[in-house]
């Protein structure tokens, strides 16, 4: 079934400049840029986007981490698109990500690891639209 879910590549890839890279893989899964925008998130845009995680004891370091610079924010269309970026990316804990996945090869520690990706359809229909209106998607 085709899907969309929210990418994010995050502070610490884009800062490594690692952020062409991941797009390349991105492309070569066939996966369709639908949106992308470069944005430095402030401290309440992250907040609002990882207010699921407001009760874990990482949230707040969490929150500074994705504000210490610019981020690449992508909203990404395919086949069973949102299971298959999230195989893409890798385990959260890049140690525990297995070998080829971008997690593994860009991700410096459990927090900043690199990439985001709605994790349920549930989750991709809160996140797109929490950087991107229906007017900025360019379906092809
Ligand atoms: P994801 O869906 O794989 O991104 O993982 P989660 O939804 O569980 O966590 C969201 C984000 O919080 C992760 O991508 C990490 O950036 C960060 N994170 C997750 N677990 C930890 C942790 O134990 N410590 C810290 N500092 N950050 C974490």
């Amino acid at each position: 079934m085709t899907e969309r879910t929210l990418a994010i590549i995050k502070p610490d890839a884009v800062a490594k400049g690692v952020a062409g890279q991941i797009l390349s893989r991105i492309e070569r899964a066939g996966f369709t840029i639908l949106a992308a925008r470069l944005t430095r998130l402030s401290r309440e845009q992250a907040g609002g986007f990882y207010a699921v995680h407001r009760e874990r004891p990482f949230y707040a370091s969490l929150c500074a981490f994705m504000t210490e610079g610019p981020c690449l924010v992508l909203v990404l269309e395919g086949d069973d698109a949102i299971r298959r970026w999230r195989d893409l990316m890798g385990a959260t804990d890049p140690a525990q990500a297995a070998p080829g996945t971008i997690r593994r090869d860009f991700a410096s520690s459990i927090e900043a690891n690199a990439v985001h990706g709605s994790d349920s359809p549930a989750s991709a229909a809160f996140e797109i639209p929490y950087f991107f209106s229906a007017l900025d998607l360019c379906p092809r």
